[in-house]
């Protein structure tokens, strides 16, 4: 190491690492049971990207028409379909109700019916009897700031609560005893340079998506996987990572989202020759079909030249046949977002779009109470002690191979009280926090080191930028088995070029420059298992979209991809899917005819 740093010790019962939906509900469930919690975030928790979340959350509430826990189980099935995780998806559903209440009477300023009920809209892939019916009106929401609504609500909360919050502190590592417990976290605080170690007995990792490893996506420049990165250097697996989700509309350009509520609200799409395309290819639920299945239309329409613009290359989004007082009520962020990004007057024009990188529904594996799973095969769930993830940094699964729109938030609040309340259970308030592994805590600190005097010859904005575009290329909405060989052999090149990374500030105050370099070695494990994982998957499934295979293959290919990545090299193994619900149908739970897998068609 180039320099000795000066440590600073903390110790919790509880470190939740990062302050959006998931880490807030986490660290506010931890702090509501007595347990001493700290969460640290590298952004301030109301900037977190959860706070750019518009459309809303899913709750079977039946607030605007008949509904049930099954029917949200069923579409989510489907939704992801059919590889996500039974006993996760029933839990959801069924907490789903309760999550949401809760969450308004902590204070989220839910929209309102007449009889002052929370509003729900409708949304792509929600719909009634088991997909048979007509869609349903089941997303509740703020305006289109629902994810705003939630964050500061939760952030109050949390601080009323006692939680202690680290703000602007970047984590860079977790701390590992030699057998394989976690410990701890190191973290960076980055206005005044200090080096920090936590001590916990449980970490949960709340640190978002990955969006960042490609070159057009919906979600913030913090966006940048680093707790799927602080994951693979501990040696731990990553999981599904080939399913990338695009949403149908993000501004052509600039690539901001325009919610799914649009169409939820009778927006529709259409291509050069003014036609509502959806209607051919999904007769029952058109635009509102779920979003790998809109995005792929998108495309073929472009492909076979029926894209709008002098270029034919993107699509229009009408929302000027609605009125404009609803516009104002309803969609009033997006109408302004247009305005901004593409200077369209929504109660006129149409708006241009695009399908843009927006979810991930890879992560870190867990089981649906946050435990961390590192599976082996003999034993397929078994789980790292001291570690949970949640949110979109965790895959438990309940989004499968694509996730449907409204489900993130509700996994969020749902899965993160469950961590909560599994902490409750597993952590001793009284038992000492652990004394960290002091060869880990060097590891981390070299690494830091390393990265701070890094004098290479490429400087990180560079290395970046060829990621992005290596991704946006390859790993994109179709794939072939040409793209995603060529896109692996140079995504291994591009990750192999980390040891020759040039970063020009050395001071530890607001270096922007190494924190940028530090999210790049965090996204570039992510990059590089998605792309892995999508090269060796022979099958499309939801949001993998393979040319050469255009088929499902439930018999060769219903299991999670788990993928370890060490340096530029990632091994690969797979994990059964759990195809049980928790509750059979005698005690009120599902019908299992109604969940056996079958073709998606909307
Ligand atoms: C534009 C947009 C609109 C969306 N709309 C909807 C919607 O309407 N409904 C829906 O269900 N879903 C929606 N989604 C998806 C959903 O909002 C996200 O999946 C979800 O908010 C992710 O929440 P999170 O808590 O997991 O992570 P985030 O909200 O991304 O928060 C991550 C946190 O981790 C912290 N962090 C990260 N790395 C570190 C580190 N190294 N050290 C310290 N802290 C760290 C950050 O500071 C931050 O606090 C939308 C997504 C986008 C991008």
């Amino acid at each position: 190491m180039t320099e000795s740093y000066e440590l600073n010790h903390h110790s919790y019962d509880v470190v939740v690492v990062g302050a959006g939906g998931a880490g807030l509900r986490a660290t506010l469930g931890m702090a509501e049971q007595g347990l001493k919690t700290a969460c640290v975030t590298k952004v301030f928790p109301t900037r977190s990207h959860t706070v750019a979340a518009q459309g809303g959350i899913a709750a079977s509430l039946s607030n605007m028409g008949p509904d049930s826990w099954q029917w949200h189980m069923y579409d989510t099935i489907k939704g992801s379909d059919w590889l996500g995780d039974m006993d996760t998806m029933e839990y959801v559903a069924r907490e789903a109700p309760k999550a949401v209440y809760e969450l308004e009477h902590y204070g989220v300023p839910f929209s309102r019916t007449e009889e002052g009920k929370i509003y729900q809209r409708p949304f792509g892939g929600h719909t009634t009897e088991y997909g048979e019916g007509v869609p349903v009106q089941r997303v509740c929401a703020a305006a289109d700031r629902t994810g705003h609504a939630m964050l500061h609500t939760l952030y109050g909360q949390s601080l009323k609560n006692n939680a202690e919050f680290y703000i602007e502190y970047f984590a860079t590592d977790l701390i590992m005893s030699e057998d394989g417990q976690c410990q701890g976290v190191v973290a960076w605080k980055l206005d005044d340079g200090t080096m920090h170690v936590f001590s916990a007995k449980m970490v949960v990792l709340a640190t978002g998506g990955y969006g960042r490893a490609y070159f057009n996506c919906t979600s913030a420049h913090t966006c940048t996987g680093d707790g799927g990165g602080m994951v693979a250097r501990a040696g731990l697996p990553l999981q599904d990572m080939e399913f990338v989700q695009f949403h149908p509309t993000g501004v052509f350009g600039p690539g901001m989202l325009i919610t799914e509520g649009a169409r939820g609200e009778g927006g529709y799409l259409t291509n050069s020759e003014g036609e509502r395309f959806m209607e051919r290819y999904a007769p029952t639920f058109k635009d509102l079909a779920s979003r790998d299945v809109v995005s792929r239309c998108m495309t073929i329409e472009i492909r076979e030249g029926r894209g709008v613009g002098p270029n034919k290359d993107h699509i229009h989004l009408n929302l000027s046949h609605l009125q404009p007082e609803l516009l104002a009520k309803r969609l009033p962020g997006i109408s302004e977002t247009a305005k901004i990004f593409s200077g369209v007057d929504v109660t006129r024009e149409p708006i241009p779009v695009l399908p843009t990188v927006h979810y991930n529904m890879g992560g870190i594996p867990t089981n649906y109470w946050g435990e961390v799973m590192c599976p082996t095969a003999e034993s397929p769930d078994a789980v790292v002690p001291g570690l949970m993830a949640v949110g979109e940094a965790a895959c438990a699964s309940l989004h499968g191979a694509n996730r449907l729109g409204a489900n993130s938030l509700i996994d969020l609040v749902v899965l993160g009280r469950a961590a909560a309340i599994r902490a409750g259970k597993v952590v001793d308030p009284e038992a000492p926090a652990p004394t960290p592994n002091p060869a880990s805590v060097d590891k981390a600190l070299g690494r830091f080191d390393g990265l701070r005097y890094a004098s290479g010859s490429t400087p990180t904005a560079e290395l970046r930028l060829e990621m992005q575009k290596t991704m946006q290329n390859d790993a994109a909405v179709f794939r072939t088995e040409k793209t995603l060989a060529e896109g692996l052999e140079k995504m291994t090149d591009v990750a192999g070029k980390l040891g020759d990374l040039k970063v020009t500030d050395r001071s530890l105050i607001w270096n922007s420059d190494l924190m940028e370099t530090l999210e790049l070695t965090n996204l570039m494990p992510n990059a590089l298992a998605t792309i892995s994982g999508a090269e060796a998957r022979k099958e499309s499934r939801g949001a993998h979209a393979h040319e050469d295979y255009p088929e499902r293959d439930d018999k060769a290919w219903r299991v999670h991809t788990i993928a370890r990545v060490a340096g530029n090299t990632v091994d690969l193994s797979y994990r059964p899917v759990h195809v049980e619900p928790l509750t059979s149908l005698e005690e009120g739970g599902i019908d299992p005819k109604k969940i056996a897998p079958k073709k998606r068609v909307y």
